[in-house]
């Protein structure tokens, strides 16, 4: 089964694909955890991508479509993949279709007033990478499940937050028509609680 998860920043695309690449046994391949490893080692991909992850801009089609061709040839993705935050754009969507095509496109749609609270309460685990919202932890630096520091992104500031909204109705919002006219596009309503909305997506795939 290859798949896209779609959706605004803060719709819950991680949470939810860590559990259907599970569920489906495929990779869940996560652009923006892949730019985030490429930083923190200091790699050359990684230097050029800071820049515009500071901003809450996208990083360039042709540096993600190269880093995600690579990993798709990886031999893990031989029975398929799970790709959380790519495409973001229909230049990458058009790229996708000549590397591997798609099966299915799960849209997660959350209103946006509801996605500023979720992105500035957002902590992510160092070691798991769990992601939790803050009012929901009982130590604010420590994480729930592993007992290692959880941090705020540092794209995850108000000002970054309003930035990413407006590139993702800009550049990323009309895949939904794209997606929709080739007849691959299940919206799922991600204004719920998790078990609900894995629920909703492993629905809508049978
Ligand atoms: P995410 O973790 O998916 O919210 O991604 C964090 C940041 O990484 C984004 O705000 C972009 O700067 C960059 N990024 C991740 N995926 C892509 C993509 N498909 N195209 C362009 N930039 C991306």
């Amino acid at each position: 089964m290859k798949l896209i998860f779609l959706g605004p920043p803060g719709a819950g695309k991680g949470t939810q694909a860590a559990g259907v690449s599970a569920n489906l046994r495929v990779p869940h391949i996560s652009t923006g955890d892949m730019f985030r490893n490429a930083v923190n080692n200091k790699t050359p991909t990684g230097v050029e991508a800071k820049r515009y992850m500071d901003a809450g801009q996208l990083v360039p089609d042709s540096v993600v479509i190269a880093m995600v061709k690579e990993r798709l040839s990886e031999p893990d993705c031989a029975n398929g993949y799970l790709l959380d935050g790519f495409p973001r754009t229909v230049e990458q969507a058009e790229a996708l279709e000549g590397i591997s095509a798609p099966d299915a496109v799960i849209d997660i749609e959350v209103p946006d007033e509801r996605l500023f609270d979720r992105l500035t309460g957002r902590r992510v685990c160092k070691a798991c990478r769990g992601t939790y919202h803050i009012s929901k932890l009982a130590n604010e630096t420590v994480c729930p499940v592993c007992g290692n520091e959880v941090y705020q992104r540092d794209d995850d500031k108000p000002e970054t937050i309003t930035k990413r909204l407006q590139v993702y109705h800009e550049a990323t919002a009309p895949l939904i028509g794209y997606y929709e006219a080739k007849g691959k596009l299940n919206r799922i309503d991600g204004d719920r609680n998790l078990e609900d909305v894995f629920k909703a997506i492993l629905a809508s795939l049978e």
